[in-house]
């Protein structure tokens, strides 16, 4: 099962905001609503979304004002981004596509075509096969291989242990909640106890042998990946290789 690309919709407007929600969610997306700029932000800053559609008229920051410093910043200069906007002359179809969108929808849209757009503008972004390894601390995961290794060891990984360890590496050092985890991981956790993610987080440690003790409990707060675990590692998988 591959991931629901996470889409975050910034419009102030609810009834706008609520029908491309709507239609996002029916067709395989997980959608996140800010109604402002500093809503936005604080969304951008929990997680970083695989696409992001942008309002151009909003209170307080307009869209293309957010947009541009998005695109100036390290952690979302990559994200794929659409404006929206009721201003449909060729001048302001210029100025976002200035300030770093990637596309531009003008009001009123057929969902038909916000869809069709939201999936091309994902296409092009989606990462080359050759994709680069995250590497912490000698555990080594290729997304595009869909390969894990630990000091060159390969690892055999459970689907879904794979997409936690994705975002545990990806996420690395920071304390993550259940509830976070099954969001990010799981996608649509209504469904699912927090327990099931103790359960794989289990998994994740023996599949990972030696480098299990990187997967750290923190107590009433969640789980971790961190490249000094409390439980040394080198010592371990120095013994194994050798
Ligand atoms: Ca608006």
């Amino acid at each position: 099962m591959r991931n629901m690309p996470a889409v975050l919709v910034v419009e102030d407007e609810p009834a706008i905001a609520e029908l491309i929600a709507v239609n996002l969610r029916h067709n395989g997306f997980r959608p996140t609503w800010a109604m402002d700029s500093v809503s936005a932000q604080r969304e951008i800053e929990a997680a970083v979304p695989d696409l992001i559609l942008l309002d151009w008229m909003l209170p307080g920051e307009s869209g293309l004002s957010l947009a541009k410093r998005w695109r100036a910043n390290e952690r979302t200069k990559a994200v794929p981004l659409i404006m929206l906007t009721a201003r449909g002359d060729e001048a302001d179809r210029v100025a976002g596509l200035d300030a770093g969108a990637d596309d531009y929808i003008s009001k009123p849209f057929s969902t038909k075509e916000l869809l069709a757009r939201v999936r091309a503008v994902l296409r092009r972004h989606s990462p080359e096969p050759s994709g680069e390894a995250i590497v912490i601390a000698g555990l080594s995961l290729d997304s595009a291989t869909h390969r894990v290794s630990f000091l060159e060891q390969p690892l055999k990984l459970g689907p879904t242990e794979f997409k936690l360890l994705h975002y545990l590496m990806g996420h690395a050092e920071r304390v993550h909640s259940r509830g976070q985890l099954l969001d990010k991981v799981w996608g649509d956790h209504v469904y699912i106890e927090e327990r099931t993610v103790d359960v794989h987080v289990k998994r994740l440690r023996e599949a990972l042998g030696a480098a299990g003790p990187m997967v750290e409990t923190v107590r009433g707060a969640g789980y971790r990946l961190t490249a000094k675990p409390v439980v040394p590692v080198a010592v371990t998988a120095r013994e194994i290789a050798g």
